[in-house]
């Protein structure tokens, strides 16, 4: 882990700090046009230090400095946890030798300067032992500032964090504590890290991480707050998951969950393709029905004329052509729950029949005298705002109030970007195993594409593209050029990023996320000692130049169109070396 210096064969293997810099700068972007700053798909917020001194206080004077220290710790650690689950997600192979990126993404996101001592690390044995320096943290600043200096560290959230990160980089708890701090008098903040198990006063300190049953650890939340969230985490672990963790489609949820275990009738509005279905297939499979039949009608499907015989069930002899009875959509849910789609699109006639049921309970086949009563929960749900189809007069105000008894709104996607790479690495993996693809990850600019895009065709739209990303792309990597997506107009085409120079610039100018040839030369010589197989013959380190230089040779002829002479002079070498190195044809490098 981190610029480790351990005995594991490919551990000193890790790109340059330039390399890395770049690398991170290039996966912060921001959208003055949509107001959002993106970190890799997280969405940022930039915070001026007076206002976090002044929550700080705030939280110190009302709950005592015991209480607050554990919230700020927590945070930390949260946020150093979500870090490095980013990292890992952008870098899924070489997150461990890439680990000095935590202590860059914590000087790009403005914390502190972070200073390595010594980082010993053999991950596989679960070694881990480091020291590091913190320059001019941002929390000691607004500590020293309201309470001067005293006896205790500062840092909580300087602290939480790098626990966080490093153990989920190490799937360990890796402890880190600060035994000099600038609140305390010292000029810089000096902090070790090492396995919890390896201290032996850590009760203090996992009570302020929150990981064992102390006083600081015990979540105080109001008995709303709590129940609000034990409904949303209901809703996980469903047949078909419902994706993402944003404020917009955590309220549908929760309203969801809530409303799953009553009788009550539920409407469903929202555009096309945000997923209506799949929340009344959630909605169903979380209430008691869930052993009885899930039945999905789409009435905008099924012509007028036809309608009423698929949803009530026909007679024999009831017209023309009804050769046999048959039992409508309503019989089959019998026991469980039927969904209505594009309710609004219901004849007059099959509307008259949908509120006697769900007003008395009572179904009739076409042509029949006796009347049914099955056991039928109805969900229906809109794309129209049906309140403006009753008002045009095309959708009865009576059956209007029948359905909305318990309406739920599923937001659009460009209300929710930041489901966006959760949704996208989801429908990854779909299409992975659909068109037996292996894809990891996807750049920062496509991911930029992805983000900027509005989406109006909402969550069906992002599989369509994701899908034909994913049979486009020829490697691990999904990049810009196989995100196709219709310029929408609405968003910032081009959005700022950092330059190396720490400037913003737009995209285009700045050549951020671009790699020069030492990184990709550094990049591939990593994946060369990484895929190299002890005891291999002949050795990949002796076949590799001349691998690079047949591919070197076969796309300058290609490029060329086959003509040898004009490959040699594009190459500047002569034809002879140009045709050698092409006719063999080796295979391309690993
Ligand atoms: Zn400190």
């Amino acid at each position: 882990m981190l610029a480790a210096t351990s005995h594991a064969p490919q551990a000193n293997v890790h790109l340059s700090d330039a390399a890395i810099r770049r690398e991170l700068l290039g996966l912060l972007s921001f959208n003055l046009d949509d107001g959002r700053i993106w970190l890799y798909g997280k969405r940022m917020m930039m915070l001026d230090g007076e206002s976090f001194a002044m929550l700080r206080n705030e939280l110190i004077s009302h709950l005592g400095l015991k209480v607050a220290r554990g919230i700020i710790t927590r945070i930390g650690y949260a946020s150093g946890q979500s870090d490095a689950r980013l990292i890992r997600a952008r870098w899924p192979t070489e997150y461990q030798r890439r680990a000095p990126i935590g202590s860059y993404l914590h000087r790009l996101e403005g914390v502190a300067k972070i200073v390595p001592v010594r980082v010993n690390s053999i991950p596989e044995k679960g070694h881990f032992d480091a020291e590091y320096e913190w320059h001019h943290t941002i929390e000691d600043d607004a500590h020293i500032t309201s309470h001067g200096l005293g006896s205790e560290p500062a840092c909580w959230m300087e602290a939480g964090y790098a626990t966080g990160y490093v153990s989920t980089m190490c799937d360990q708890l890796i402890l880190f504590r600060e035994i000099e701090c600038r609140s305390m008098g010292s000029s810089v903040c000096r902090v070790i890290g090492a396995p919890a198990t390896t201290f032996d006063d850590v009760e203090e300190d996992l009570e302020y991480l929150g990981l064992q049953g102390g006083r600081a650890g015990k979540a105080r939340r109001s008995p709303g707050a709590a129940l609000s969230a034990w409904e949303v985490s209901r809703t996980d672990g469903l047949e078909r998951p419902i994706v993402g963790r944003s404020a917009a489609l955590t309220a549908a949820r929760s309203l969801m969950a809530r409303v799953a275990k009553t009788r009550a009738t539920v409407l469903i509005s929202g555009e096309s393709g945000v997923g209506k279905e799949l929340f009344a297939r959630a909605l169903h499979e979380l209430s008691d029905r869930s052993a009885g039949p899930f039945v999905a009608v789409n009435c905008a499907a099924i012509p007028d004329t036809l309608i009423e015989a698929e949803l009530f069930g026909v007679e024999r002899g009831a017209f023309t052509g009804a050769q046999s009875s048959r039992a409508g959509r309503f019989e089959r849910a019998a026991g469980g729950t039927l969904f209505l789609d594009e309710v609004a699109s219901l004849s007059p006639v099959a509307q008259t029949k949908l509120l006697r049921v769900l007003q008395e309970g009572e179904v009739e086949r076409l042509g029949a005298t006796r009347v049914l009563k099955p056991d039928v929960r109805v969900v229906a749900a809109a794309n129209l705002d049906l309140r403006e189809a009753v008002r045009r007069g095309q959708f009865r105000e009576d059956l209007f109030f029948r359905l909305n008894v318990f309406p739920i709104e599923l937001p659009p996607l460009r209300e929710r970007r930041d489901d966006i790479p959760e949704l996208a690495s989801h429908f990854v993996a779909k299409y992975n195993a659909l068109h037996r693809r292996e894809v990891t990850r996807i750049t920062p600019r496509a991911m930029e594409v992805l983000l900027a895009h509005a989406y109006p065709g909402n969550i069906r739209e992002l599989e369509r593209i994701i899908e034909r990303a994913i049979i486009l792309a020829d490697g691990e990597e999904v990049d810009v050029h196989q995100v196709q997506v219709p310029r929408s107009g609405e968003m910032q085409q081009d959005p700022l990023v950092v330059t190396d120079e720490g400037r913003l610039a737009p995209r285009a100018a700045a050549g951020a996320g671009a790699s020069t040839l030492e990184e990709d030369i550094e990049r591939l010589a990593i994946r060369v000692v990484e895929t190299t197989q002890e005891g291999s013959a002949p050795p990949l380190f002796d076949r590799i130049g001349e691998m690079l230089l047949a591919r070197v040779a076969a796309i300058a002829v290609t490029r060329e169109q086959g003509n040898l002479s004009a490959a040699a002079r594009l190459l500047g070498v002569k034809r002879h070396q140009v045709e050698y190195r092409n006719r063999l044809r080796l295979p391309p490098a690993p």
